[in-house]
């Protein structure tokens, strides 16, 4: 993207004129998004009220630190999560009767307890100024599946909706054969 698109995309998200920031886009890295994600004062608050998706990769870590297998791991502590028909597991969440649960891993002296191994999403969750992007990026990334129509269909729901997007995520984007995505936004491909 040029610097005058970088500007225009940046004013468009609400900063100010000649405000530099980074370009995040579907294919940005991991190890960006982790730095620009790294800016977390730990408080806890996201930890108290939900717990972070695991991508295939935090399974065997976290089962490992625990010595479970990945089966044992995703049995008592985790639970799936399905987002544009895709599905991830988290932490299981402990409400006690209150609306939202805590994470089983949240202790509130120590806070995270697994810090180590912790999810890629609970890493990268941030409230700095990227942190919507960051979380667009993530759900382009790990839910959004372009080869799978109903996750297209879905995504698009989330788009008409008013839902944040990032470069590399329109519709003709994801699926670039103009003629495949009407077909798949029409339900003339079902699978
Ligand atoms: S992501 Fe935000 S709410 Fe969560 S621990 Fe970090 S600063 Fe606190
Ligand atoms: S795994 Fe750790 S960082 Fe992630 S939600 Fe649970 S307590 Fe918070």
């Amino acid at each position: 993207m040029k610097d005058n698109e970088n500007q225009r995309f940046s004013e468009s998200l609400g900063n100010p004129k000649g405000f530099q920031r980074e370009l995040i886009t579907k294919s940005t890295s991991v190890d960006k998004i982790l730095r620009l994600g790294v800016d977390c004062s730990r408080c806890g608050h996201c930890c108290r009220y939900g717990s972070g998706f695991l991508v295939p990769e935090d399974i065997p870590r976290i089962a490992k630190k625990f010595k479970l297998t990945k089966e044992e791991l995703i049995k008592n502590c985790l639970e799936p999560v399905a987002k544009f028909n895709t599905t991830l597991h988290r932490p299981v969440t402990v409400k006690n009767g209150k609306k939202y649960g805590t994470c089983i891993f949240f202790n509130t002296q120590l806070g995270c307890t697994i810090h180590d191994v912790k999810p890629l999403h609970c890493k990268i969750s941030s409230c700095n100024e990227y942190g919507e992007e960051i979380s667009v990026w993530f759900h382009l990334n790990y839910f959004v599946n372009p080869n799978d129509p109903q996750s297209i269909r879905e995504w698009k729901l989330y788009l008409d909706s008013g839902g944040k997007n990032i470069p590399g995520g329109t519709l003709q984007e994801l699926v670039p054969n103009k003629e495949k995505l009407r077909k798949i936004l029409s339900y003339e491909v079902l699978k």
